[in-house]
């Protein structure tokens, strides 16, 4: 498993990340799904303030002090710097709980803040937020997970592979090659639909999907499905895309549209998923 994800616009949104142990958001259920699986989590990225994104933090805390588990492993909590909603709710959940036994950390993070997650063998992961275009006066984030790996340097691309690997044997593989950072993941947050630049090269795109037709949109806060699927073609390199944060006017139609655009973009090569407003999503 890689993903479990709640999401149901207006109600409740989050999505473990399991492979890093990260929770993107935490809209209220969240620990009575996970009940011990809790544990299984040691960073929380929130994207916004909204309450149907947060309202599960303090449920999520105290679970994780109470329920069976590791109390040595500690939680860290990355969030827009000086959202107001969050800041608040986090110093009341604090003041709530003056004795928890673990650690939490909080730490407010700005856009090209990168958070480093892990280094496990010849890789490095970390997450970094980027603003998004939600409701006006709501800093709002999305994250990308990056990975850093490493690639032939431009100048021997030339070479045969023996050369190559001639070259390494003599000089090593830091004069060969050079890192850079793959998006493997990217998760929208509540928006518009992100926008070409943001998405390309991306891996695994979430984008938040809250109308499927534009007739019902009511203003410029949330993404219609055209746009997404119009700017995910123009980038024309992600190999996966989920759909969440649908509204709940949509889900006796889900199945049916998941269908269609299954179909559709298996010929480009790109996977796509539906997150259904009512069930648990498990990939
Ligand atoms: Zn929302
Ligand atoms: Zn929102």
């Amino acid at each position: 498993m890689e993903f479990k994800i709640f999401s149901k616009a207006l109600y409740s949104t989050w999505i473990l990340y399991r492979p890093e142990r990260v929770l993107f958001d935490a809209g209220e259920g969240i620990s009575t799904i996970l009940g011990n699986s809790v544990y299984a989590i040691k960073e929380v990225f929130i994207t916004h303030g909204h309450v149907d994104h947060i309202a599960g933090l303090w449920g999520l805390i105290n679970t994780r002090n109470n329920a069976m588990g590791d109390r040595e492993k500690a939680l860290k909590i990355n969030y827009p710097k000086k959202n107001r909603a969050i800041e608040d709710f986090l110093r009341f959940i604090t003041e709530m709980n003056p004795k928890l036994r673990y650690e939490m950390i909080l730490n407010p993070i700005e856009p090209g803040e990168e958070v480093y997650l892990r280094t496990a063998g010849n890789f490095r992961r970390s997450v970094i937020p980027f603003p998004v275009q939600h409701t006006s006066g709501e800093i709002s984030y999305g994250y990308h997970v990056l990975e850093e790996r490493r690639k032939l340097k431009p100048e021997f691309s030339h070479l045969s592979p023996q050369e190559i690997s001639d070259l390494v044997k003599e000089k090593g593989r830091d004069f060969v090659t050079q890192t850079y950072k793959k998006k493997i993941l990217t998760v929208s947050g509540d928006c518009n639909a992100l926008p070409v630049s943001v998405i390309k090269g991306s891996e695994t795109l979430i984008h938040e999907c809250t109308f499927i037709n534009g007739g019902d949109r009511r203003g410029q806060n949330h993404a219609v499905l055209s746009e997404i699927l119009d700017n995910v073609r123009e980038a024309s390199d992600i190999k996966r895309l989920i759909l969440y944060h649908i509204s709940s006017r949509y889900s006796s139609k889900i199945s049916v549209l998941r269908k269609k655009l299954q179909e559709e973009f298996a010929e480009k090569g790109i996977k796509i998923y539906l997150v259904h407003p009512e069930r648990l999503f498990v990939l």
